[in-house]
């Protein structure tokens, strides 16, 4: 990371890290923890609850998964992000139980930027319209972009979010914070640093190849 920084980035900007802890031990997600991570990043929302209790406290939780309507009332209370939302139904929901909750949630807006009929996101075209809807909702406060672009993609696609995320920025749209894009995973998080992501999401290459023996995970 810090040589994709110095190489693409000025010095003045910050690029952070986070621990994406799917199918991990808690112990090990808490030695991240000692060792001063301070991010950590969820999919699924049965796994975390089940994990949630034992990690310490000094790290802040980001759920960065598929999130079904009917399961945001499980984590509205237990996370400070919600990376992966994708449509007006669940940002309906996400408002409604904020406001129960009292709290403003933070939320990134996932865009499907390789228009991959098997991944979560809105499409380029359908974004401006659900950014400037969900701007609109009170007890949400939209904080950037969040992509997983196609494994073995082009650069192209990197580049294309990257002008999404200017672009909504220079819209000045009220209620609206474009200072996140989060972008890049172990496998291509230099070329996502190259083209302005300003958060990776790193599993694999912290903590080893997944195991697959919970059914399958992403
Ligand atoms: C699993 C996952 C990651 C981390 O992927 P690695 O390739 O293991 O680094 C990042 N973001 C999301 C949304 C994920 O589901």
């Amino acid at each position: 990371m810090e040589n994709a920084k110095a190489k693409y980035r000025s010095a003045d900007e910050t690029v952070r890290i986070m621990a994406v802890t799917k199918t991990v031990d808690p112990d090990k997600i808490n030695f991240a923890i000692e060792n001063g991570f301070t991010l950590l990043g969820e999919n699924r929302v049965q796994e975390y609850l089940s994990k949630k209790d034992s990690y310490l406290k000094t790290a802040s939780v980001h759920f960065i998964g598929n999130l079904q309507t009917n399961k945001v009332k499980y984590i509205i209370s237990e996370v400070d992000m919600i990376q992966s939302v994708s449509g007006s139904k669940l940002a309906n929901e996400i408002n409604r139980l904020a406001e129960k909750n009292d709290k403003i949630m933070d939320v990134l807006i996932e865009v499907n930027i390789g228009e991959e009929q098997t991944k979560g996101g809105v499409d380029a075209g359908a974004l401006d319209e659900l950014v400037r809807s969900t701007a609109e909702l009170k007890n949400i406060r939209i904080r950037g972009l969040m992509a997983i672009p196609p494994i073995g993609c082009g650069e192209e696609t990197f580049e294309k979010m990257h002008r999404l995320f200017v672009s909504l920025k220079e819209s000045r749209i009220d209620n609206v914070d474009m200072d996140i894009l989060s972008m890049g995973m172990s496998g291509d998080f230099e070329l996502a640093i190259k083209h302005g992501s300003n958060l990776v999401r790193i599993g694999t290459a912290l903590f080893g190849a997944r195991n697959y023996k919970n059914g399958g995970v992403v």
